[in-house]
């Protein structure tokens, strides 16, 4: 017996310092984590519990690489976000206990079709057509927890053809990332591999063809996006 046709590649992360690469398993998302970027979609920042939603593991582009202008959108966002990357399984583990389970972050780049989100969002649909397109899940080399420990206050900051779009701490994070690997941990076993996108904050807007956009994130460097023509 074999396949029918050849398995996926394994989707990878780069690892900062090193040749090695870091199996990506799934890509779960933190909506609303901080209150700025919450109230400017139109939403109440109280401290109501995070929730999720998710892109394919193949959907990861690395950084210095061009994403074409998604098709069925005409509102292509940047979304600038801390990445952190599990190492070690688990199912309800405790806050006290959930960094041990992280093995790195990064800096990210969630970009979203927000017309079809808010079309999605008004008719109470799915937001996968929004969130969870091709090549939408924008991913810099993973710094090890052993080398940079766990970024919980920083700077991160967005820059489109160098002008400054997004720029906040790490420390406005509504849910912090022991408690964000915590609750996803009593909803789904975590694998090594999963990775979570911590949630942007405001400043969102759109991006067009040629734009070159900068991520950043005190201590984890620089992600760089060229927007290329639609296809
Ligand atoms: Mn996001």
């Amino acid at each position: 017996m074999g396949y029918v046709f050849d398995p996926m590649p394994t989707p990878i992360l780069a690892v900062a310092g090193s040749d090695d690469l870091l199996p990506v398993r799934r890509i779960f998302c933190v909506g609303r984590n901080y209150a700025a970027h919450a109230r400017e979609m139109g939403r109440d920042p109280d401290r109501e519990p995070p929730f999720f939603f998710t892109k394919p593991a193949d959907a990861v582009v690395h950084d210095g690489e061009t994403v074409n202008y998604p098709p069925e959108t005409e509102n292509l966002h940047y979304e600038a976000e801390l990445v952190a990357v599990i190492g070690k399984g688990g199912r309800n583990i405790a806050q006290a206990d959930a960094l041990d389970h992280v093995w790195g972050y990064a800096v990210g780049n969630d970009l979203t079709r927000r017309d079809l989100q808010f079309q999605a969002r008004e008719l109470g649909r799915p937001w996968d057509w929004g969130k969870a397109f091709d090549r939408s899940a924008v991913i810099g080399p993973v710094h090890p927890v052993a080398d940079i420990g766990h970024p919980d206050r920083g700077e991160i900051r967005l820059e489109v053809n160098g002008e400054v779009k997004q720029q906040a701490d790490l420390s406005e994070m509504i849910w912090s990332t022991s408690e964000i690997v915590s609750l996803l941990s009593r909803s789904m076993t975590i694998k090594p591999g999963d990775v979570i996108m911590t949630g942007t904050p405001a400043g969102v807007g759109p991006l067009v063809e040629g734009d070159v956009c900068v991520a950043s994130i005190e201590g984890l460097g620089e992600l760089t996006t060229r927007i290329g023509p639609r296809v």
